[in-house]
């Protein structure tokens, strides 16, 4: 428990005072309500024997100045403590998300596929949320119980040793076994609440993308149907752990009256030694009474530590990821020109029988275009991954100007390559935004030249660079995403260029609209080429064709014609 918790214990450490200043604060508050019921209980009883016997030197000045203290320490603290400590929770809060945001930035593609997209973002704010009980529910109540148990058991043994370990001792005995109690009650819970949130969460999301597809299948009805079965589990169990909030409360009230009344029974009998206890009776009767204040969050407070237990697990799946691609530190020296080469390069995805690429070898001079050819699923747009450094290969060496890739700073291998990935991610922003993210310094003019270069000025049309787009704007469609995927490459000036499809999907007068410019903007940069179409390859330097992962054909389009091989079947077709 206390590893799984560790993390973020530590994280504590940052804001230990402010925290502290909470418990003091909060035990302050508890000892002061104690006293003011104390005083007071203690001065009406005083009051009234002293009327009874006839006593007029009875002096309530003093009493009367403690209840008005304690009455105002009471109230000041209470609101004191409440800003204190979520203060100081919130900053915990604020550092934690920051912190598992920053372990989830470096996480590779392959890290970040491991979860998904609901799940990450349940993590990152719900789960994590969660984790404010720790110190607000859990930690805080607890030390302040314990410490209030010491004194008020210290305080009363000054008047009468038997009776105050024998409260004491009841109070202690409560406030562990209480959260052991509801600790066990509360975990099943804890953990199926946790749970099903983050299932809920996710089938909501998946419902709401897939709507379409739903609808055009019919569904619907189905999919909605398991959305509320899991709907109904997490109310009941929401429903159970409120019922376990009320149990434990109601078995502090009970315990309160029983101690309560053992007190009296006891006290009754003679305090320190006096067998007329006189207006003290009521001293101790209302401390008993008093003293269950610090008890009541505590017993509550357990059933929650298995939701934050829970929570914790799953953050710390999050945060224990080890980037599986790290760049070094400082500055690589970039150039104008690149030159590709890669040696027996192999690369396996996890959990994947067969190899992606195996043994591939090829050198690309600084210039050259090359075109990547082969059956679906063969590993072409893998070997670009690889050339971004999105995975590493797990055999192999593949340099960039013949400085290993893993040699170069991120900086540096980012501007020295452009990539059209084979699905261009558009972001619902404006389409401004969607272009300056590849050339954050570019004028307006520079944005709607590229994009009417690449056949999209019918999106500048309405809102011009303003127009937002994507998710909760104009939908972009298949060519056009492709498309502003090849302005984004556009935009980016670097020396090597990789191309995985940019042509997919366009009309044949767009398709060579677009490669006459690529082949334009490319003069004088190195170019690989991800395509299935013929058209266009006997431009290319050279054409690797892959099968399996495998490079099983290269050379240019006459050489490899008359090789009359799987290029010359592919042509024939
Ligand atoms: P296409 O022409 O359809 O784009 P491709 O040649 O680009 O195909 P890759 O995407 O490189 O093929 O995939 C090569 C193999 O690796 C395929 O069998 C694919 O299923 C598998 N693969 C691709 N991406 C992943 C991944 N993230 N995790 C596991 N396996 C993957
Ligand atoms: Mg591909």
């Amino acid at each position: 428990m206390v590893k799984t918790l560790l993390p973020f214990l530590a994280l504590y450490r940052r804001h230990w005072f402010l925290l502290s200043l909470g418990i003091v604060l909060a035990i302050i508050t508890i000892l002061s309500s104690i006293s003011l019921l104390t005083i007071s209980g203690w001065f009406l009883a005083g009051s009234a024997l002293a009327g009874l016997a006839g006593i007029l030197t009875f002096n309530y000045m003093l009493p009367a100045a403690g209840v008005r203290g304690s009455a105002i320490v009471r109230t000041a603290g209470r609101y004191a403590e409440r800003v204190v400590s979520h203060d100081a929770t919130f900053r915990v809060l604020a550092h934690l998300r920051v912190f598992t945001f920053k372990k989830l930035l470096p996480l590779s593609p392959g890290g970040i596929a491991r979860f998904r997209q609901s799940e990450l973002l349940n993590r990152l704010v719900a789960d994590v949320e969660t984790l404010d009980h720790l110190y607000l529910r859990l930690i805080s109540p607890l030390i302040s119980a314990i410490v209030v148990i010491v004194v008020v058991t210290f305080g009363l043994s000054l008047l009468d040793l038997s009776l105050a370990l024998t409260l004491g001792g009841i109070m202690l005995f409560l406030a562990f076994a209480l959260p052991a109690i509801f600790y066990r009650a509360g975990k099943p819970i804890g953990a199926d609440l946790t749970a099903l949130r983050s299932d809920y969460r996710g089938q909501l999301t998946s419902w709401l993308q897939g709507q379409a597809e739903l609808v055009i299948f019919g569904a619907l009805p189905a999919f909605r149907a398991k959305l509320d079965d899991i709907e109904k589990r997490w109310l009941f169990r929401q429903k159970q752990q409120a019922s376990l909030a009320g149990s434990s409360q109601s078995l502090i009230i009970f315990s309160s009256g029983l101690t309560f009344t053992l007190i009296l029974w006891l006290a009754a009998n003679g305090i320190g030694g006096d067998s007329h206890p006189g207006a003290l009776i009521a001293l101790f009767v209302f401390v008993s009474l008093a003293a269950f204040e610090a008890l009541g969050p505590v017993a509550g407070a357990f059933q929650h530590l298995g939701h934050v237990m829970a929570s914790a697990k799953r953050v710390n799946q999050l945060i224990e990821q080890r980037p599986e691609v790290t760049f070094p530190e400082g500055k690589t020296t970039g150039s104008l020109q690149a030159s590709l080469s890669l040696e027996n390069v192999n690369f396996s995805y996890d959990n994947q029988p067969f190899p992606a690429l195996n043994g591939i070898g090829l050198h690309i001079s600084a210039g050259e275009h090359i075109a990547l050819l082969g059956r679906t699923g063969c590993g072409k747009s893998t070997l670009l991954q690889l050339l971004t450094r999105a995975w590493d290969p797990q055999q192999g060496i593949i340099k960039l100007n013949n400085i290993p890739l893993p040699d170069y700073d991120e900086t540096t291998l980012r501007e020295m390559t452009v990539v059209v990935s084979q699905r261009v991610h558009i972001f619902s922003s404006t389409l401004r935004d969607n272009m300056l993210l590849a050339a954050p310094d570019a004028s307006d003019s520079q944005l709607e030249e590229v994009l009417t270069k690449v056949g999209l000025s019918v999106l500048l049309e309405q809102d011009g660079l303003n127009a937002w787009i994507g998710d909760g704007g104009r939908q972009i469609s298949g060519g056009e995403q492709r498309r502003i995927g090849v302005a984004r490459a556009l935009l980016h000036k670097a020396p090597l260029i990789l191309l995985d499809e940019p042509t997919e999907g366009l009309d044949a007068d767009t398709e060579g609209q677009i490669l006459r410019l690529l082949k334009q903007h490319c003069q004088h940069k190195t170019v690989v080429l991800v395509t299935h179409r013929l058209t266009g390859l006997e431009r290319m330097n050279r054409i690797y064709v892959m099968d399996a992962g495998r490079i099983i054909e290269q050379g240019t389009h006459q050489e490899l014609l008359s090789l009359q091989g799987q290029y010359f079947r592919f042509h024939q077709r």
